[in-house]
């Protein structure tokens, strides 16, 4: 069995700044806590406590006192900001500065008294995070279904989730633009009576790798995709990668893999998300020659 690892996978370079951030302030100090797991992957966040890191909820920064905090790429509403200022915490900011762009472009259209929408997952950081930009009235859609709770009679702005599908943006969009032409009949996009615009705010580390993946999983006879099951991103990279090649299997770590997914197989494609560390990756590879 030839077995390769998808070169185009694994951390994007939000999530490498963020763990470097750590491991230097780790370096220094042997103690540091997460505010909220680092990234969505267990067995990265287990190296990084062997180092020191220590992950915290939200309320524990009430009684935290002697260590500094991370913000990690996702980012973080202005409250949690304001809160760590009163308490003295000291705040170490690894927000990706692609997230910080566009939490900055969803302010200003809030400033403008604009109706804000993401497509998100409402319980997601980094949408909680964008949330938070607005004083908490944004409204979160995920489907084209999830449309009805906008109301089309407002200026409105659509911004997405950094690791959400482009083709269900679209078509977000698209439906929105037709409600809006129906309803105020008019027939040009320019003639609408409310502003609406859409900003794709999804992340070109995410995007990019639609397309490669989709190739690399037609290209092995079977594959592993390598993620933590909380993350949003393995998620829908999976479900690529399995549309692809029905024989795709998700996994956290190599105990899960399973000899009998390999019958008959020449050729197995290692891939993961934007989460996934490629030493994880390569050491998987590894098991996987044994098999
Ligand atoms: S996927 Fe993009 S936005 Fe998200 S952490 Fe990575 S680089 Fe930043």
């Amino acid at each position: 069995m030839i077995v390769h690892v998808d070169k185009f996978s694994g951390f994007c370079w939000g999530v490498v700044r963020t763990v470097d951030i750590a491991e230097e302030e780790l370096a220094a100090s042997q103690k540091l806590y997460s505010l909220g797991e680092i990234i969505h992957n267990p067995v990265e966040i287990e190296r990084l406590e062997a180092k020191g890191l220590r992950t915290i909820r939200h309320s524990d920064l009430e009684t935290i006192r002697d260590a500094k905090v991370l913000i990690r790429a996702h980012g973080e509403p202005p409250e949690t900001y304001r809160r760590a200022k009163e308490l003295g915490i000291e705040l170490i900011d690894a927000t990706c500065p692609v997230v910080t762009k566009v939490q900055e472009r969803i302010r200003k259209y809030y400033d403008k008294g604009f109706q804000i929408a993401i497509f998100g997952k409402k319980d997601h950081a980094e949408v909680i995070g964008l949330v938070g930009h607005t004083a908490n009235t944004a409204i979160v859609i995920k489907s084209v279904d999830e449309i009805e709770k906008l109301d089309l009679a407002k200026n409105t702005v659509l911004f997405a989730q950094s690791t959400m599908d482009k083709g269900t943006f679209y078509s977000i969009r698209d439906e929105i633009q037709k409600r809006i032409k129906a309803e105020f009949d008019v027939g040009t996009f320019e003639e609408m009576a409310v502003d609406f615009h859409a900003k794709e705010t999804i992340c070109g580390q995410v995007s990019g790798r639609e397309t490669r993946l989709r190739e690399f999983s037609r290209g092995n006879d079977v594959m592993i995709f390598v993620a933590g099951k909380m993350s949003s991103n393995g998620k829908v990279l999976f479900d690529i990668a399995q549309s692809e090649n029905p024989r795709t299997f998700f996994i956290e770590s190599g105990d899960e893999l399973k000899r009998e997914w390999f019958e008959g197989a020449e050729t197995v494609g290692i891939s993961g998300a934007t989460s996934t560390p490629q030493w994880l990756m390569e050491q998987i590879k590894t098991v996987i020659e044994k098999i």
